[in-house]
């Protein structure tokens, strides 16, 4: 399972950490606006299980497929690995 995700290209990755990110963002939104005062409702922990997942994916697969280099701290998807120079995109 993991090595098969690990296959997907580095875009797609990228792509489905933002889905989950943003995704987790809305959900615990709408759970905050539905949470009585002091109790969330479980629909914002959803959200937060989300960002979460977001965030594990992030430092998971977000690396150069070339030297597994991490690129989790860049912001946006750089042409080329600062680190070997191959090119990512
Ligand atoms: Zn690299």
């Amino acid at each position: 399972m993991k090595k098969e995700l690990q296959d997907l290209h580095l875009e797609t990755h990228v792509k489905i950490h933002t889905l989950l990110l943003l995704g987790g963002l809305i959900v615990t939104g709408i759970g905050g606006k539905i949470s009585e005062f002091g109790r969330l409702h479980v629909v914002a922990w959803i959200g937060i299980l989300l960002i979460v997942l977001s965030m594990l994916w992030r430092f998971l697969f977000i690396k150069c497929p070339h030297c597994g280099s991490k690129l989790y701290s860049v912001r946006e998807l750089p042409e080329y690995c600062p680190d070997c120079g191959e090119k990512l995109v």
